[in-house]
């Protein structure tokens, strides 16, 4: 067993690190308070090599695997979560693709993903399907030498950037199987019959755009269903199983600026004729952070690497994904208490690395789902 990563992911980390601390940090307050983004860094990212690094190389990517991707994740993260969601979600739905689309449908969207010309994204949830996404009611129905598309959905990622849209939607609506009606399809959002609307007033990571769509009768034709009809499900479950990664690792990089965070106040501010960080109550939730951030990272560490060598433990992923995001918004939470007022305005990083974490607990499977995955994985 060997926990140091080679000479090739060192640099990765020290280059991403490098990218984010300097590019960031003057942005970020401007971005959070106004929502709103500039896509000039995005393609600077891309230019640099740091967006879509897991995408084979016959399509452009760097053919690395899940694993750097993860890497690359947690350093923009631990330096702004919102721009680092807003830069590295641009390639939402690849997996997906890379998994099961045809060579076709890679050509056209993965090397545009890596070079910055396009962005995809991936549209499950609607206002009546959450963490049940089998409940998605979007309908594509076979209609000649198309599918048509009628429904509409919620919180999706870049729905008002994305070039490309994967749509989940019911197929076979009549399958005695809820597992086996849906499926999904690969849609250019200048399809007439695509509409977005910006969601506003998020809690956190506001500089990621997120949309409602309305799908009226949006016409693609019938080469652009992705994968297998009625196994959609399966799909998304697979899919869900390298993007979860990432999250654990939006989650370290998040809990590691927090702790940084908490770090810089507390040697600087002083009560009772002493600096916060003499105390005993503080240093232990110091030590307390730094463990837990440990812990997260050695978890999705072991998850990741495992999905690159090919053994995909979902119970592992849910671990990582669900441990990481809890852990993330409970440093956020003891970071800013360890600040007291200053940590309550938005001048100070704390208070948005608060508001930002609490995603990590909701997107891509609440931490209930995580932990009924784990369950079920222990109580057959
Ligand atoms: C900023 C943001 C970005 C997002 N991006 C995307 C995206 O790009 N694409 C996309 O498709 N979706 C996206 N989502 C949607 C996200 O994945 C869902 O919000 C999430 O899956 C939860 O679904 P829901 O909001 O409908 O909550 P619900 O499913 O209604 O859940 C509400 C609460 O009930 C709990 N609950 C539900 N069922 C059970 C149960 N059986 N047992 C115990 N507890 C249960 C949940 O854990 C949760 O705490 C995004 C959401 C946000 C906020």
């Amino acid at each position: 067993m060997d926990f140091a990563l080679s000479e090739e992911q060192q640099d990765i980390v020290s280059a991403a690190r490098e990218f984010a601390q300097g590019e960031f940090p003057e942005r970020a307050l401007e971005f959070d308070r106004n929502e709103t983004f500039d896509l000039g860094l995005w393609k600077k990212a891309c230019e640099l090599g740091f967006v879509g690094v897991f995408i084979d190389e016959a399509y452009d990517g760097a053919g690395y695997g899940f694993f750097e991707h993860c890497l690359i994740t947690e350093e923009f993260w631990a330096v702004e979560p919102g721009i680092g969601q807003a830069i590295l979600s641009t390639t939402f739905g690849s997996e997906l693709l890379g998994l099961f689309g045809t060579d076709a449908q890679k050509q056209l969207v993965l090397p545009q993903l890596v070079s910055g010309e396009a962005i995809l994204a991936t549209a499950i949830t609607e206002s009546d399907a959450g963490s049940d996404v089998t409940g998605a009611a979007t309908t594509a129905v076979k209609d000649g030498e198309e599918w048509v598309i009628n429904g509409s959905k919620m919180f999706a990622t870049n729905g008002n950037l994305a070039k490309y849209m994967l749509i989940f939607c019911q197929t076979d609506p009549d399958h005695p199987s809820r597992h086996a009606r849906h499926s999904f399809f690969l849609v250019p959002t200048d399809t007439p019959g695509y509409e977005s609307t910006k969601i506003r007033g998020k809690l956190g990571i506001r500089a990621s755009d997120t949309a409602e769509l309305a799908l009226n009768n949006v016409r693609v034709p019938l080469e652009n269903l992705v994968g297998t009809q009625g196994e959609g499900f399966q799909e998304l479950m697979a899919f869900f199983n390298r993007t979860r990664l990432h999250i654990a690792a939006q989650a370290v990089g998040l809990a590691r600026s927090a702790l940084a965070e908490a770090v810089r106040h507390t040697q600087a501010r002083t009560q009772f004729g002493a600096p916060l960080a003499s105390f005993q109550v503080t240093r232990f939730k110091i030590a307390e952070m730094a463990t837990h951030i440990r812990a997260a990272r050695n978890l999705y560490y072991e998850a990741a690497w495992s999905v690159d060598q090919g053994n995909v433990d979902h119970g592992i992923i849910a671990m990582a994904k669900w441990f990481a995001a809890q852990m993330a918004v409970g440093c956020a939470e003891e970071a800013l208490q360890m600040h007291g007022g200053y940590g309550y305005i938005d001048e100070y990083k704390v208070q948005r690395l608060y508001r930002d974490a609490k995603i990590l607990d909701i997107y891509e499977g609440t931490k209930e789902m995580e932990k009924t995955i784990v369950s079920n994985t222990i109580l057959r």
